[in-house]
């Protein structure tokens, strides 16, 4: 079977060769395993920070071993008594088309409830980021302001959706003019800045936002962040979810200016890792299909076709190659 392993430690941006496609021979499943066929992978930014050897949330990927993320499988084979031949299921698993598991972590899903696809996107940790990111941190109130960068990503392009569900007016940041449109007509966004072609995005932000910024969902990071947060209220929430910007970066850069004008606002700033709200994922997934099955809630994908051409998907993250989810299909 194929799989794709951690070839170099990327510096700066990940390229083509910091991967390899290698050939391993798949044992048979032993008693109480599954041999999966793989369907769909998910690339996601914080695999990046997994590729350094740092010390974070979660443990660095070692070298010359499969890389690993959300993925869709099918059970070829069974001989664990809680799946059987034909489920589909999903789970953190390596890059492999075949892959020998033992079932644990692994969840079964139903294709006929949504596309498979959704599972890694809306319906997954993408859609219970945004649900869980915004209400739990940035706790949006009817009438209020919602900013959101990393507009038009998977995160970013539900973020918004749930600001209007709320009652907010939602303002967002994203990298192109193709973007911009989609989150405008098909996303309810109520205005959508090019950071990329903005002459002075703080100006822009202000003119957008003019009763100024209640939430700040934070996808990216860096000068976009610091643009918006010269917009902020008093008291005004801000969800630290990612910070795209800078996961390419040899060394942070630092200084005191963000601390700075949050004081001036009495504003809370809140890092967000999904991982620590385990307790209230079925919640999100509850209302989330609820939004989807009345159509409040729309998601968008650009699928990319061909296991070997997983790495490139990835890199392509950091280039805005992608509207919405962005997923491999094998
Ligand atoms: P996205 O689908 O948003 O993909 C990444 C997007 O980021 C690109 O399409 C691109 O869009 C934008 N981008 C890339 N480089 C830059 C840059 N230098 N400056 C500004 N924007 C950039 O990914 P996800 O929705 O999966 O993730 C969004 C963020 O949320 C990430 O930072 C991720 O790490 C974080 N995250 C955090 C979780 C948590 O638990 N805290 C869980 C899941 C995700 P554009 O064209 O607009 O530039």
């Amino acid at each position: 079977a194929k799989a794709i392993i951690l070839n170099h430690r990327p510096i700066g941006m990940a390229t083509l060769e910091d991967f390899k496609i290698i050939d391993f021979e798949l044992e048979k499943p032993k008693d109480g395993e599954l041999k999966l066929k793989t369907i769909y992978i998910s690339v996601d930014p914080y695999l990046r920070g997994r590729m350094n050897l740092a010390k974070s949330y979660i443990p660095p990927f070692e070298l010359g071993k499969p890389i690993e993320s959300g993925m869709i499988a099918q059970v070829e084979e069974s001989l664990n008594e809680e799946y059987k031949q034909g489920d589909y299921v999903t789970g953190i698993l390596p890059w492999q088309e075949h892959i020998i598991s033992d079932g644990k972590g692994l969840m079964k899903i139903d294709p006929d409830l949504a596309p498979l696809s959704a599972y890694l996107g809306v319906l997954g940790l993408t859609g219970i980021t945004a649900y869980l990111g915004l209400l739990e941190i940035g706790k949006p109130k009817e009438g209020e302001t919602l900013l959101v960068s990393g507009a038009a990503g998977a995160v970013g392009s539900i973020v918004g959706q749930i600001g209007k569900i709320k009652g907010c007016h939602v303002v967002g940041i994203a990298g192109s003019d193709e973007k911009v449109l989609m989150l405008e007509e098909r996303f309810g966004y109520d205005k959508v800045i090019n950071y990329k072609t903005s002459k002075d995005l703080s100006q822009e932000i202000g003119k957008y936002c003019s009763n100024g910024v209640d939430v700040y969902f934070d996808n990216v990071g860096g000068v976009i962040s610091d643009a918006a947060l010269d917009h902020i209220n008093k008291f005004a929430r801000i969800s630290l979810c990612g910070n795209i910007s800078l996961y390419n970066e040899k060394e942070l850069p630092t200084g005191p200016r963000i601390q700075i004008k949050l004081l001036k606002k009495s504003a809370l700033m809140q890092g967000f890792i999904v991982f620590d709200f385990k307790n209230k994922y079925s919640e999100a997934i509850e209302e989330l299909s609820k939004w989807l099955k009345n159509g409040d809630l729309v998601y968008e994908e650009t699928i990319v076709n061909g296991f070997e051409n997983t790495p490139e998907a990835f890199i392509g993250l950091f280039e805005g190659k992608n509207k919405g989810k962005m997923l491999v299909k094998v």
